[in-house]
């Protein structure tokens, strides 16, 4: 049956006819507090001839609100065991790639790797839970990896309540859930099977990790599964909805597209640099305090353009094998392939050049601990 998308997240008033004209996207550039009508304005056609308005004005509120520095971190994939289906995925229970788990001497050697090259966030991906990498060992990997790190993140299987408050007592400090696409009909269609089928657990499971009281929650849709205009507006709305009631939380955007990957599934809406570039300019308008992330996916030259240009935050030197930092050979083929293959010092060397300051630490850790103290 195809779930129901509740009526919070409904995008339709504003993408019904998506007749944006010139004067509606005047009107968004103006507007000081801009919401998902002005977003969509700005990704309407009417918004071609405003691009390099968009441009600019992304990259003042970029640097109004982030100043001239880009935040680095590194993902770790600890396990690509998994039970679901989902069409897109490299890690699909039915693709032919050898599974791995890192044991937690493992996980902790890939730790000390990252420390090495200078990383001081972290974001620890597994698949669905697992009886291979289930809760307790997510728990595991994230103390070990809150000894070492300042900011310790999860993208994993979406959990209860009670789990998101005993990862956060563990260090965790940000928990990334990605809807992929807010379209029941297409979610229901690329989830073939698997516990990622249930398109309204997962929806709600960043409210849970706010609740838990985790200091941030990553959205994001995977762009080339569904319409990307309809997508952004219930990004957008899903954000919202998230700030006005766990106001205390904070909340960051991505932007992933589609990537090759084991299975060979291409992407049924396209979506192109232009429009990838228009996207990110649109949401730091109408966000202009939200961290927006940019993953190794994209082509260096992309990424290069887009630092500093509504793009606050970056990933570096990223493996997506399990063991892939380690001294041995990767055993897989990866959850997608990795289009910027640029080492740490010379993506830091690249924004250097551009007047921008790669940074790697946040104060994620300082709050954490004072959180403890605070309970002592
Ligand atoms: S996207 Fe996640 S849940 Fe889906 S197959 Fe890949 S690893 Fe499993």
């Amino acid at each position: 049956m195809t779930p129901q998308m509740p009526a919070w997240l409904d995008p339709s008033p504003w993408l019904d006819g998506r007749a944006s004209t010139h004067a509606d996207v005047e009107r968004a550039l103006r507007c000081d507090e801009p919401g998902p009508r002005e977003l969509a304005a700005l990704l309407s056609p009417a918004a071609h001839p405003f691009i390099e308005v968009m441009a600019q004005r992304a990259r003042a509120l970029t640097q109004r609100h982030f100043g001239r520095t880009i935040s680095l971190y590194a993902p770790l994939y600890l396990a690509n065991h998994c039970t679901s289906g989902c069409a897109y995925c490299g890690f699909a229970s039915d693709r032919t790639q050898p599974r791995r788990r890192l044991k937690p001497p493992e996980a902790e050697k890939e730790l000390a790797m990252l420390k090495e090259m200078g990383f001081e966030e972290v974001l620890l991906l597994t698949g669905e839970r697992t009886s291979h990498a289930g809760f307790d060992y997510l728990l595991e990997c994230v103390s070990l990896a809150a000894q070492r790190f300042h900011a310790v993140g999860i993208e994993a299987f979406p959990m209860t309540t009670r789990e998101y408050g005993l990862l956060a007592e563990a260090g965790c400090s940000g928990v990334t859930v990605y809807q992929e696409t807010y379209d029941p009909r297409q979610y229901d269609r690329l989830h073939r099977w698997g516990p990622k089928k249930d398109y309204l657990g997962r929806l709600e499971a960043p409210a849970r990790a706010m609740e838990a009281g985790m200091r941030t929650v990553g959205l994001g849709v995977l762009l080339g599964l569904s319409d990307p205009g309809f997508d952004a507006v219930c990004l957008m709305r899903h954000a919202g909805h998230l700030q006005r009631i766990h106001w205390k939380s904070g909340i960051t955007l991505s932007f992933p597209r589609l990537r090759p990957q084991e299975g060979n599934f291409t992407a049924l809406f396209p979506v192109d640099e232009a429009w990838l570039a228009r996207l990110v300019f649109a949401f730091r308008i109408v966000l202009p305090d939200v961290p927006l992330l940019l993953s190794t996916r994209e082509r260096p030259e992309f990424r290069d353009g887009m630092a500093g240009l509504g793009i606050s935050k970056m990933s570096a030197g990223s493996r997506t094998t399990v063991g892939g930092y380690g001294g041995a050979e990767p055993t897989t083929e990866g959850q997608f392939q990795v289009s910027d293959k640029r080492s740490v010092p010379e993506i830091c060397a690249m924004l250097r050049n551009r007047g921008l300051e790669p940074v790697f630490k946040n104060w994620d850790s300082a709050f954490r601990d004072a959180s403890v103290r605070g309970h002592d």
